[in-house]
């Protein structure tokens, strides 16, 4: 992509009223607009971002067996009137037709997908069963703020389980933490698992992965010694520098964070709730036990600036940037430099790599480099009339370039793919 053609480009300054360093540098380097408070556009460049997080999450979730549907934004009243979310979630948008008829948005999927899953399972052969969507989810927020951390509107994956024993049900839940484990680990994040109570979902304990961030908006104590993890808003056994309760090495630290993902155990409400029945293997009529497992990808990505940035921008992970590469022309108007950033372009674009080309004439060296900075794609490559056929490559993350052969830069980016 030729950032001369690009849909959106960057502020040369920090726009006003950005409460969060995800909303500031989001909003200047070009990824979002906000449309109102909690409700968010994404740019080509934002879109990028958010559907190769999106990928991390469908291929975790297809490995541990999960299948994925696409659920509705809109759903009749009467299925949240069934579960007793239509009186009880404060948060749940709600809507009149012209026909004054009501219906929510939804702000998650429990009624809709229980509902579905009565039409496919029957018997105890038709478990285990787990199937996800990526949608949008709505939530009526009082006050939203943190960027696209917390949004009226934002992108979930949300999936559901199906089990005929608690057994069953056990071992799919622990197969399904490992799996977040694998998402965040391979977001670059370090997420902690919290045991929180379920909130309106559930009786039961759930877990809540949590990542250490200012911006967040959970109170967590933590162990550094270990991976021992408490949400003190919820449980209020333990205080700041009380022995860790499962190592004993180090003292339990406060620290702000922020809620990425959640799992919890919803046993049998919503299975009794909505009638959702199976035979077991004596021929008995039973409740199947039900899990769900939300992961904020909307949410991640604001986390993901929080956590990587600096003064001068975004540093975007590799696995989710808009683009691996940032090429750079600095010839102010040379034909030849020109030429040479033309051919490097077309030399990486050919061997598979994604680059935003900075092509400008017109702009000097130093704005097109303190956008590099900004946008915060891994590598930056310059092609100069310093660098000959050579070019200057430097990672976001690093102060030193170092001056290479395209080919050599091509074998580098391969090892780093491997
Ligand atoms: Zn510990």
């Amino acid at each position: 992509m030729k950032y001369s053609q690009l849909f959106s480009k960057t502020l040369k300054t920090a726009p006003n009223a950005t409460d969060t360093v995800n909303h500031r540098l989001l909003v200047q380097a070009g990824f979002v607009r906000q449309v109102m408070a909690g409700v968010y556009t994404y740019t080509p460049l934002g879109l990028r971002v958010l559907n190769k997080i999106s990928q991390i999450v469908r291929e975790e979730m297809d490995k541990i067996g999960g299948q994925e549907v696409l659920m509705p934004l809109m759903h009749p009243s009467s299925l949240w009137k069934k579960s007793g979310g239509w009186d009880k979630v404060d948060v749940l948008f709600k809507l009149k037709s012209r026909t004054g008829k009501d219906y929510a948005l939804a702000v998650s999927h429990e009624e809709t997908v229980t509902t579905l899953a009565r039409e496919f399972i029957h018997s105890y052969k038709d478990m285990p069963m787990s199937i996800y969507h990526i949608q949008w989810k709505f939530r009526d927020e009082l006050r939203s703020k943190s960027g696209i951390m917390r949004g009226r509107e934002f992108l979930m994956k949300d999936l559901y389980s199906w089990h005929a024993t608690q057994a069953d049900f056990d071992v799919f839940y622990a197969k399904a933490k490992a799996a977040y484990l694998r998402v965040f680990e391979r977001l670059g994040l370090t997420a902690k698992v919290t045991e929180a109570s379920g909130g309106a979902f559930t009786e039961k304990v759930s877990y809540e992965f949590e990542v250490l961030s200012e911006a967040g908006e959970a109170n967590i104590l933590y162990c550094q010694m270990c991976d021992y993890c408490v949400n003190v808003d919820d449980i209020k056994t333990y205080h700041e520098g009380d022995d860790c309760p499962k190592c004993g090495k180090d003292k339990l630290r406060p620290a702000k964070a922020a809620e990425v993902g959640n799992v919890f155990d919803l046993g049998q409400k919503y299975t009794k709730a909505f009638d959702l029945t199976f035979i077991d293997e004596k021929g008995e009529k039973k409740y199947p036990i039900m899990g769900c497992y939300g992961i904020g990808i909307s949410r991640t990505m604001g986390v993901l600036v929080e956590t990587f940035h600096d003064e001068r921008g975004i540093i975007w992970p590799r696995g989710v940037a808009p683009f691996e590469v940032q090429l750079v022309s600095i010839g102010g108007g040379s034909a030849e430099v020109e030429e040479r950033a033309e051919a490097v372009y077309k030399e990486l674009t050919q061997a598979g790599v994604e680059v935003l080309f900075d092509d400008r004439a017109e702009v000097s060296a130093g704005a097109k480099l303190a956008d590099a900075d900004l946008i915060g794609c891994p590598t930056r490559v310059i092609v100069s009339e310093k660098t000959g056929m050579q070019v200057e490559v430097k990672k976001r993350s690093e102060k030193d370039s170092t001056l290479m052969e395209v080919n050599e830069l091509l074998k580098k980016l391969q090892t780093l793919k491997d």
